[in-house]
């Protein structure tokens, strides 16, 4: 991996990842619920922001645009399909569309469900994905927009992609998720190995973001479902557990 990605927590359990290309000088602010603490640490760096992306328009991902461009004067890309909701937008993208941080592409993948227009940013040769709030650790996005069919579609999408690639998820649901992922299959050792470990880690203070896909391939309830069918039935129970 040649580019840099630092994690900035903001509200209550948001991720908001800043990526930093050496080569062009390049940073890349994914999702800014929030503009401050943003500019903070690309300053804190030197850093000097020169774009945005959006995965959708939800306000805990596009909060932070408006302030951010002003200050920055940097380029806004983001879904298409959310154009209107996201009033701030330089360059609308879509599915098969690539997107650049210096020469390094991220290809634009459609991945709605959790809304309308929902897109992830794939960056092959740094084997890392920007999921925004489609695929979180052990769990997968409320379908506010879209169906349990297309949330199935999009979770083979991602299920396709090399083991190895970092997802860099919006949101630190991982306990809770987790805790879910243990009542939908019980026998499943690795859930159980992989809730010890984020148990372990929250109790520390620490992020459990970015995860992997073959860590989701193995403990991810929602990827893991047979069909369209078994993932409706999970993220309904998941939607009232407690
Ligand atoms: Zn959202
Ligand atoms: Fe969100």
């Amino acid at each position: 991996m040649t580019v840099e990605i630092v994690r900035i927590p903001v509200l209550s359990d948001n991720y908001v990842w800043l990526m930093h290309d050496a080569a062009s000088g390049e940073t890349v602010v994914i999702d800014p619920a929030v503009a401050e603490p943003v500019l903070e640490a690309a300053a804190k760096r030197g850093w000097r922001i020169t774009q945005i992306w959006n995965t959708h328009w939800h306000p805990d991902h596009v909060g932070g645009n408006a302030e951010i461009k002003a200050a920055t004067n940097c380029s806004i890309s983001g879904p298409s399909a959310e154009a209107e909701r996201i009033p701030t937008l330089d360059h609308k993208v879509a599915g098969g569309d690539q997107v650049k941080i210096g020469t390094i592409a991220a290809d634009v993948i459609d991945v709605p469900a959790h809304t309308a227009g929902h897109i992830a940013y794939h960056l092959p040769s740094e084997k890392t994905v920007f999921v925004g709030d489609t695929l979180f650790a052990m769990g997968c996005g409320r379908l506010f927009e879209g169906t349990a069919e297309q949330m199935f579609d999009n979770m083979q999408r991602l299920a396709a992609l090399p083991d190895e690639t970092a997802v860099y998820c919006a949101h630190e649901y991982t306990l809770s998720n987790g805790r879910y992922a243990l009542v939908a299959e019980p026998d499943n050792e690795h859930i159980v190995a992989r809730m010890n470990a984020v148990e372990a880690a929250r109790a520390r203070g620490d992020a459990t973001v970015p995860t992997s896909i073959s860590l989701e391939k193995a403990t991810n309830p929602f990827m893991r479902a047979k069909n369209a069918q078994e993932l409706a039935e999970r993220r309904a129970a998941k939607d009232s557990f407690q």
